[in-house]
């Protein structure tokens, strides 16, 4: 049910939002989706529209797009993003259910060390609101 926890957090900044501009329709939103979070789109995307529905704020048209993973070397400061590496699809798996999976299984690409930080692709965030 993390799905419609996420998707209540939205609704909220959402409704804080379009109270303050003073409207309750929404043209188009774009919701951008880290691909290092486990997040199942389309209960995601119907919870949304559901919460949305019930808290009468009208969305013509919601987008979500994926927000890619890019990972950045502790040791050597080399940038880098999941699709670099050539990683076994059992595994790109288990990443994606679970990010700090990660942490064992990739090392940076150019030194070696494991010692990184990821700089992008986790969580959610409101990319686009057009009225
Ligand atoms: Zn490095």
């Amino acid at each position: 049910m993390h799905e419609w926890a996420l998707a209540e957090a939205v609704a909220t900044s959402l409704s804080r939002y379009i109270r303050d501009v003073g409207t309750s329709k929404i043209e188009r939103l774009i919701i951008a989706l880290g691909e290092l979070q486990a997040i199942d789109r389309e209960i995601f995307e119907f919870a949304l529209s559901e919460i949305m529905r019930s808290s009468g704020i009208d969305v013509k048209s919601l987008e979500l797009v994926t927000e890619e993973a890019v990972f950045k070397c502790n040791a050597c400061g080399y940038e880098w993003r999941l699709k670099d590496l050539n990683i076994p699809e059992e595994i790109r798996e288990s990443i994606h259910f679970l990010p700090e999976a990660v942490f064992a299984y990739v090392k940076c690409p150019r030194c070696g060390s494991p010692d990184f930080v990821i700089v992008k692709g986790r969580g959610l965030n409101i990319v686009g609101i057009e009225l």
